[in-house]
């Protein structure tokens, strides 16, 4: 069979869990917390399917959950957002970026990335028939290269794609930049999909600017969101996607006929769970301690800290220990240290090899300095 997608092997994520599992080693690759979730919300999921709630949801989502997202927008930001029209809940925060791409794309049309960049955006981009741009974040600090942007740009340009705070870097867009966005998505009739799955967890004092604050780069924007971050789910797959009425539109015919609707007692078990605020405010500070716990821990190696502001990701130099790829650095991780991490050149399209390495930290305190005891040997 003609493959639509020759060039695209094994997701990164899927060969680091199965040789942790396969190693028995402490896994810091993959994205997932290793802690348990809220009792509270299992509850609530469980009593939905109890009261009967196990049919088809509504296509755009459980209506109450949509009025409680808008409500949360409107709380946190805040933006005024119609959940009749403007929200559509999703199968996962990467359906809801597929979609986008899908909505806008059309043969040919050139989307513009950041690297390093989350795995799934390439092939999202490529199997909808467009072009994919990819632009380098500066290293080490992995700052927004506004200049290249600017001259990236040609007549074929349809969309960017942004993605704060960032996997796997952990920048965090500041005011500046989503200005400088805004100039560009504007002056040029560009459409913008925000990848702001971590919007909670950011630290250091510094604010999510999502672009919903920004109503003229808004009007552009499909904005995509995951339940699973939120409420350490990850293996719920639910999200959402918001955007303006007349995108929504389109969005909504695609996810029509791919999804239809998504896991009807899980929506309704959020929406009842939703008026506890303090599950997402309390988000940025818990991970922060984490992030920080096993930088001191890590602090007597020789790894060398690139400060991560979001996500529940800190990447670290090994360029003092070793000069061997960064692939080859992670399975000797695995195979002979115990530890599994990713290799930074998976998320560039041709392997650029800072000798970089991603850890994640959303981890009990006992598996980070199991981590650490493991690091410490290298
Ligand atoms: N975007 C980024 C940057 C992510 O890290 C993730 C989590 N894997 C997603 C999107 C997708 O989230 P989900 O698991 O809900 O599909
Ligand atoms: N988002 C997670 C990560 O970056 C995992 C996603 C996945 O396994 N597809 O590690």
């Amino acid at each position: 069979m003609q493959s639509k997608l020759p060039n695209i092997g094994t997701s990164i994520f899927t060969v680091m869990s199965q040789l942790a599992a396969q190693h028995k080693a402490i896994n810091l690759g993959q994205g997932f917390p290793d802690f348990p979730m809220s009792e509270t919300l299992i509850n609530c999921v469980a009593d939905a399917m109890r009261a009967g709630g196990n049919q088809y949801a509504h296509t755009y989502g459980v209506p109450l959950l949509r009025e409680r997202l808008a409500e949360k927008i409107n709380f946190l930001y805040p933006s005024t957002i119609n959940p009749e029209t403007e929200i559509t809940v999703t199968p996962g925060g990467t359906y809801a970026i597929f979609s986008a791409f899908s909505t806008i794309i059309q043969p040919g049309d050139e989307v513009i990335i950041f690297e390093p960049a989350y795995d799934s955006y390439i092939p999202n981009i490529t199997f909808n028939g467009g072009i994919v741009v990819p632009i380098a974040l500066t290293y080490p600090n992995y700052n927004i290269p506004w200049d290249k942007v600017k001259a990236a740009i040609t007549k074929k340009t349809k969309a960017i794609l942004v993605n704060t705070p960032h996997n796997p870097t952990g920048m965090v867009m500041t005011k500046e930049d989503v200005l400088q966005l805004q100039e560009i998505v504007l002056s040029n009739h560009l459409y913008l999909i925000s990848d702001e799955v971590y919007e909670h967890l950011i630290y250091d004092n510094k604010q999510h600017e999502t672009v919903m604050k920004y109503p003229d780069l808004f009007a552009r924007s499909f904005v995509c969101f995951s339940f699973g971050k939120t409420y350490h789910c990850t293996g719920w797959k639910l999200g959402y996607c918001v955007a303006p009425a007349a995108l929504m539109k389109e969005y909504r015919k695609i996810h029509q006929f791919n999804a239809f609707s998504c896991d009807t007692p899980k929506q309704l078990g959020i929406a009842a769970y939703m008026n506890n605020k303090e599950a997402y405010l309390s988000l940025g500070a818990m991970y922060q301690s984490k992030r920080d716990y096993l930088r001191n821990l890590l602090a007597p190696t020789k790894f060398k800290c690139i400060p991560s502001s979001g996500s529940y990701f800190e990447t670290y130099s090994f360029a003092a220990l070793s000069d061997e790829p960064d692939t080859i650095f992670a399975e000797k991780l695995v195979k002979d240290f115990g530890i599994a991490v990713i290799p930074m050149s998976a998320f560039y399209h041709n392997a650029t090899d800072h000798k970089v390495i991603r850890l994640c930290f959303a981890k009990k305190e006992a598996t980070l300095e199991a981590a650490a005891a493991c690091l410490l040997n290298v």
